[in-house]
């Protein structure tokens, strides 16, 4: 484990904000553990690649850098591979890996930003698939109990965009995921535009390569690139609500797009409300709304992390006046009040 000689956060958080903590630590090597744990820590939060956080204020303590290395295959059936990636391992890198091992279940996710340790915290999804598909274990540092667990994927408590982690957060310190893999591809290509895509790649009988090329090539095109516009994807989650208040809201706006949840609810898409408030493309100062996707806030140069959340609680206010809806934010917020 080791101190770094500085406590600026603006090259650790892809909105690219100025903030500092109070001290800032790397976590290299799984033996380092033990001394880290046994050092007097200030409110400590670990941190993967800052790709879901917003820095509204300073951190008001210590920073963990969680930069743990290694993958291997650990078993396999005739049917399955289970594979173990310590926690600070860039995702999208981990997922190209798989592939070259010739398994299959998490290409949808290809292209997500971030670290291993930091997908089981919102249950990361994209193109119709979540971590939650595929993942078996979590092995993690429990600072109440002060000693590694490890917790099955039921025991995380993972749906929409939440997990136990989130919720007790600061918890529990993840230190490595085990996923269970197909050995024969199954490939889940119901996802609105993917199919699509692969068609226009020329592309009938897919592989799970070709289809994390086809997530790439759409989310190249539909995502800005946060190492050129400051962002951290999604900045709001689609909001999940009964079928009753749906078909009131289905009365007004026809055209509102909805997704059945299997239950007596939908999600609705967070997208459509906020562009309908007239804010997809807007801009206050340096802090934006992408004018490629109207749920992703952006730094256009020298915005603060205050300046970016008071415009997400314009956009919150907006849409709550408009359609009596509250929108909850996806990253993290660091904030006074
Ligand atoms: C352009 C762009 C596109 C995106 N698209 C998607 C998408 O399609 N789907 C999706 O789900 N997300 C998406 N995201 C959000 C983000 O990439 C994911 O949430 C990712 O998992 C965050 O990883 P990170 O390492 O950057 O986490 P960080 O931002 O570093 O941390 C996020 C939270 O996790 C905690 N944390 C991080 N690592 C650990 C650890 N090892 N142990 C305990 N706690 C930890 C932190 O304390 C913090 O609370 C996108 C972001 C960007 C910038």
């Amino acid at each position: 484990m080791k101190q770094l000689p500085t406590t600026k956060l603006k090259d650790h958080n892809s909105f690219s904000v100025a903030a500092n903590c109070q001290r800032l630590f790397v976590l290299e090597h799984l033996q380092d553990l033990a001394q880290l744990t046994q050092t007097p820590l200030h409110k400590p939060m670990m941190l993967g690649a800052g790709t879901n956080i917003l820095f509204a204020t300073d951190y008001p303590g210590d920073i963990i850098l969680n930069r743990l290395q290694g993958r291997q295959i650990i078993d396999a059936t005739d049917k399955h591979a289970y594979v173990r990636i310590q926690a600070g391992n860039n995702w999208h890198e981990s997922v190209i890996w798989i592939l070259e091992q010739g398994l299959s279940g998490i290409e949808n996710l290809a292209l997500i930003p971030g670290t291993v340790g930091a997908a089981p915290i919102q249950n990361i999804g994209a193109y119709g698939v979540e971590l939650s598909d595929t993942l078996e274990l979590v092995e993690a540092w429990d600072r109440k109990h002060m000693r590694a667990v490890m917790l099955k994927a039921n025991d995380c408590q993972l749906s929409y965009r939440d997990s136990i982690f989130r919720q007790q957060a600061d918890r529990f310190w993840i230190l490595n995921i085990t996923l269970k893999l197909s050995r024969k591809p199954r490939l889940r290509l119901g996802y609105s535009g993917l199919k699509q895509k692969l068609d226009s790649m020329g592309i009938a009988n897919p592989l799970p390569g070709d289809v994390a090329a086809a997530v790439c090539s759409l989310r190249r095109e539909k995502l800005p690139d946060p190492t050129l516009l400051p962002n951290v994807g999604s900045f709001f989650k689609n909001p999940i609500i009964d079928n009753t208040h749906l078909q009131q809201l289905l009365q007004n706006y026809p055209e509102l797009p909805h997704w059945g949840q299997g239950d007596a609810s939908s999600k609705i898409s967070a997208a459509w409300l906020i562009e309908k408030c007239g804010y997809k493309g807007y801009r206050k100062g340096a802090a934006g709304i992408s004018d490629q996707h109207a749920l992703i806030l952006v730094n256009h140069g020298s915005a603060s992390g205050i300046d970016l959340w008071k415009l997400a609680k314009e956009i919150q206010n907006a849409v709550q006046l408009e359609f009596k809806l509250s929108l909850q934010a996806e990253p993290r917020i660091i904030h006074s009040s």
